[in-house]
């Protein structure tokens, strides 16, 4: 924790708008899930993801235990996904029973190794989920071709790449079913909340039912049945109209809170590039054929002492740097649920302890961008 006057690595965008909206919900008396922000959101996201039919999910990690469920998994299937992610992409599929399979990163965008997804395939495996790290988008070419000559279906948790694209094609757009966030740290957010992006229309209608509770509610109040019954399995997954008001509003300024993340993401790709040469610090990479929605700027520093170092020299000059994922196939819970693909992840290993990440939220304000600039260059690594 820093003192009052330090730059936190986070601050959620809140306007006029975001209060405007919750308001609104609140006084209509609707404020239960489905109400209109729920439908005003959902077609303002599904646009941004390519069209499809999006479903408001209480979070993304909620919105993976839906694709978990929309797979049959058995006991011992197999999932294969990366080790450098959040815990959820893992966890909502270890929860069904089947085992994450961890697989390594590449070096440059950190992203699932293409390369290695075949190895790891066994008669067992179910599904391949990648992870848009920082929302550069993995070598979606070659792992949907993977996923075809082995019949897996392709999830992509998506939590950090709305409005990122792979060849022109915008991220979500890709998987059988892709999911996204919109807690408090991602770029558009009301608070914790997430989607369902369903590319395959036959399965909308399972979707709405796992949502509703494993019940054919949704249909009930379309008057398509006459009483709703429990039909499939599901849980509580839609979020109260006044988390969909707060989305609504988020939506509706994703081109202000874009423009405002782009122009700190281009300075400091800017400003520190010189510092970072000389220095043999690298700067995020981002492939040509992709576009990036600057969800993160990360450093990935010579070594994990310059990484520490860093993280203190940032603190004493008020400024709140951060560490991200730490590998899940080495952690406690992957240990006993998972197992990780031949060759380990080594990788994934080194980067996790070298990878800072620094400030990046739309209001940061272009003096507070030269703080974090001067902070970071003044910085020498051993
Ligand atoms: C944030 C995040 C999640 C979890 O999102 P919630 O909406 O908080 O559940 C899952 N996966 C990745 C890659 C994330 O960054």
């Amino acid at each position: 924790m820093g003192s009052p006057q330090m730059i936190p690595f986070n601050r959620p965008y809140v306007s006029e708008l975001d209060r405007t909206y919750i308001a609104a919900a609140l006084d209509s008396g609707l404020l239960t899930g489905d109400g209109p922000f729920t439908e005003r959101a959902s077609s303002l996201l599904s646009p941004l993801v390519g069209g499809a039919t999006c479903q408001l999910i209480t979070s993304c990690t909620h919105a993976l235990e839906m694709t978990a469920i929309l797979l049959d998994l058995e006991l011992g299937d197999e999932v294969i996904l990366p080790s450098f992610t959040f815990v959820s992409t893992a966890n909502a599929y270890a929860l069904r029973g089947a085992v994450p399979v961890f697989v390594d990163c590449r070096p440059d965008t950190l992203n699932l190794d293409e390369t290695l997804i075949e190895s790891a395939i066994t008669s067992r495996t179910r599904a391949i989920v990648v992870v848009h790290y920082a929302g550069v988008a993995c070598e979606m070419d070659e792992i949907l071709e993977i996923a075809e000559r082995h019949d897996l279906v392709v999830i992509e948790d998506n939590a950090h790449g709305l409005t990122g694209t792979y060849r022109g094609r915008p991220l979500g757009s890709f998987g059988t079913f892709a999911t996204q966030s919109f807690h408090a740290t991602k770029n558009i957010q009301c608070g914790e909340g997430g989607a369902l992006v369903i590319n395959d229309e036959t399965a909308v209608a399972r979707c709405e039912i796992l949502r509703e509770k494993g019940t054919n509610r949704s249909q009930f109040f379309r008057g398509q049945v006459d009483k709703y019954r429990w039909v499939d399995l599901g849980s509580s997954y839609l979020p109260s109209d006044i988390l969909a008001a707060h989305l609504t509003a988020q939506l509706e300024q994703i081109g202000t809170i874009q423009a405002s993340r782009h122009r700190v993401w281009n300075r400091y790709n800017e400003e520190l590039r010189a510092w970072a040469e000389q220095h043999s610090v690298r700067l995020p990479v981002v492939p040509e054929h992709t576009e990036h929605p600057a969800h993160l700027f990360q450093l990935m520093m010579p070594s994990a002492e310059d990484r520490t170092a860093l993280l203190d020299h940032l603190s004493e000059r008020g400024v709140m740097g951060t560490f991200h994922y730490v590998p899940l196939d080495t952690s406690p819970a992957g240990l006993r649920y998972g197992r990780t693909a031949e060759g380990g992840c080594p990788v994934t290993e080194d980067v996790s302890v070298r990878l800072l990440r620094l400030p990046l939220f739309a209001d940061l304000t272009h003096d507070e961008v030269g703080t974090v600039v001067d902070a970071v260059t003044s910085f020498v690594p051993r």
